[in-house]
């Protein structure tokens, strides 16, 4: 038979979510007529707008003619798009040869990590998205799990509370090859201001790491002072790649299409550029995301595409909101919900697991245990702001009754 792959064998039982469906679906059991109502997991519920759906179809629609037929693309993206999207989120910050179009944010990250290889040594905030953790440990990047810590030994978790107004103490920080940070944060909608965006590309170059920065919530960011992008950073060309997504600002967590910008001045130790890597890990074992999709999101990508994206997002914000006066009322102190689709909330005197089983079993409602994005998560709820608003608004009424 063949051995088990060590590194899977490292990553810890039950992925945050299956563990929260298997826990509705014990209610269910017990209390089937339970109407449940999820402010739990990110993902979006309003449909494509016009603008979108005309395009994808149009797109499809010419594939069905000789003239509008392709097949493989450049793997990098349709060269058209790559343009949009640097025109778009990176006027004057990036090129279209530096954008690489992809099928997600979470897939580029996976790839970024098989790029830098098992050496890599990693710095992730606390808490994170998971997959940068987990992706981590499956690359070897990690020693084993410390259950006394509940961390991974080798792996060094930049704790962000509202105590450190969610920016990690850099000066008492490790050097790493490599720092995750995601602004606006998932999960505690911490959206980082621009000096301290300025600390962490000033501690990057001192260190010689490289940055990965997940700007995935960019557009839901409502203070116009505060960054979307880490190239609106000085210096951060030279110490960052950044991973973007069109999931939430598109609605396509399920149509798939997202992006990774890497500077071509970004070099490894040896002078050796990264951007080069990267079209190399690119061209070997991603094939290109849909021609639909790319071909609809470049004509989608408008005037009136960007006013419907915007509507949208403003939409969720508008649940964010509402979520964020009802956790207030429960008394919670609570963070987040302005400039993200995330209120991250404290329940003193409480595990995460408990306060999530509590609303669970008198609200019906699911949110998801903060303990589940990293040991500083622990004693902390987010709540999502993703979901139709006559599930927001009875999930509100409940939580205040
Ligand atoms: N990055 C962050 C911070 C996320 O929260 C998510 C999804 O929830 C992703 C990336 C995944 O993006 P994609 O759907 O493009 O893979």
């Amino acid at each position: 038979m063949v051995e088990r792959n060590k590194n899977m064998a490292k990553l810890q039982a039950g992925y945050l979510f299956p563990e929260i469906s298997r826990r509705k679906n014990a209610l269910l059991k017990k209390n089937p007529d339970a109407k449940i109502i999820s402010l739990g997991i990110g993902n979006t519920t309003e449909p494509l707008s016009p603008c979108i759906t005309n395009a994808l179809r149009d797109a499809a629609e010419g594939l069905g003619t000789h003239e509008g037929y392709s097949g493989y693309g450049d793997e990098q993206g349709l060269a058209e798009l790559r343009g949009k999207i640097a025109d778009t989120f990176y006027p004057k910050l990036a090129s279209a040869e530096e954008v690489f179009v992809s099928d997600g944010a979470k897939c580029d990250i996976g790839r970024i990590q098989l790029m830098f290889g098992s050496s890599a040594t990693v710095a992730v905030q606390d808490p994170a998205y998971p997959v940068y953790v987990d992706g981590s440990v499956m690359m070897g990047q990690t020693d084993n799990y410390n259950p006394l810590q509940k961390q991974f030994d080798g792996i060094t978790y930049l704790a962000c509370s509202p105590e450190n107004n969610f920016f990690p103490g850099l000066e008492s920080t490790s050097r790493t090859d490599l720092i995750y940070f995601c602004s606006p944060n998932n999960p505690t909608g911490a959206a980082s201001a621009r000096d301290q965006l300025t600390q962490l590309v000033d501690f990057a170059k001192k260190n010689k790491s490289i940055i990965i920065f997940d700007s995935a919530y960019r557009d839901f960011i409502r203070d116009k002072g505060l960054p979307r992008s880490i190239f609106e950073i000085d210096g951060a060309r030279e110490v960052a790649i950044e991973v973007g997504s069109f999931s939430k600002l598109l609605g396509f967590t399920g149509v798939r299409l997202g992006w990774t910008v890497v500077p071509k001045g970004l070099k490894f130790d040896d002078g050796h550029p990264v951007i080069k890597d990267w079209n190399r890990v690119m061209t070997t074992i991603f094939n290109g995301a849909s021609n639909i999709v790319q071909t609809g999101v470049c004509n989608a990508l408008t005037e009136q595409g960007l006013r419907e994206m915007h509507a949208t997002i403003d939409f969720y914000m508008e649940n964010a909101r509402l979520i964020k006066d009802a956790v207030t009322s429960l008394g919670y102190e609570n963070y987040g919900g302005v400039n993200s689709p995330y209120i991250w909330a404290r329940v003193p005197g409480k595990s995460s697991w408990d306060a999530f089983e509590e609303i669970l079993e008198e609200k019906h409602v699911v949110t998801t245990p903060g303990s589940g994005f990293g040991p500083a998560g622990e004693g902390f709820l987010r709540f999502s702001a993703f979901g139709h608003r006559e599930d927001v608004e009875e999930a509100v009424k409940r939580l205040k009754e």
